[in-house]
């Protein structure tokens, strides 16, 4: 097909809600791949992650990234490609209330 028809195809096409109802689909489905794997809570309670947690904490000045609160830190994973295997630049403290808000957010 030429430019012609190929621009008049386009301009024919409308946006309708089903079009964006797919996007939104394949978003979704992005989205749930990046989510953690389902032993991620088994992990969060292991040994090893409290060694590493104390570790990233300690790297992180044991502050909140965001407000600097040093109350009720958690330590969040930035994505989970990593996890098992996380080094500094993969996870922030936050405290709770940005914590919880990081993950509003998303
Ligand atoms: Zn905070
Ligand atoms: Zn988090």
């Amino acid at each position: 097909m030429n430019e012609q028809t190929r621009t008049k195809i386009l301009q024919s096409t409308p946006r309708t809600k089903g079009i964006r109802k797919l996007d939104h689909k394949r978003l979704r489905a992005q989205l749930s791949r990046a989510a953690p794997p389902l032993d991620y809570d088994r992990y969060m309670r292991s040994k090893a992650w409290q060694i590493k947690r104390r570790k990233f904490l300690a790297h992180y000045n044991c502050q909140c990234a965001l407000c600097g609160s040093k109350e009720h830190l958690h330590v969040h994973h930035l994505h989970y490609q990593t996890l098992g295997k996380e080094r500094v630049e993969d996870v922030l403290v936050y405290c709770r209330r940005c914590h919880f808000l990081a993950h509003k957010e998303e």
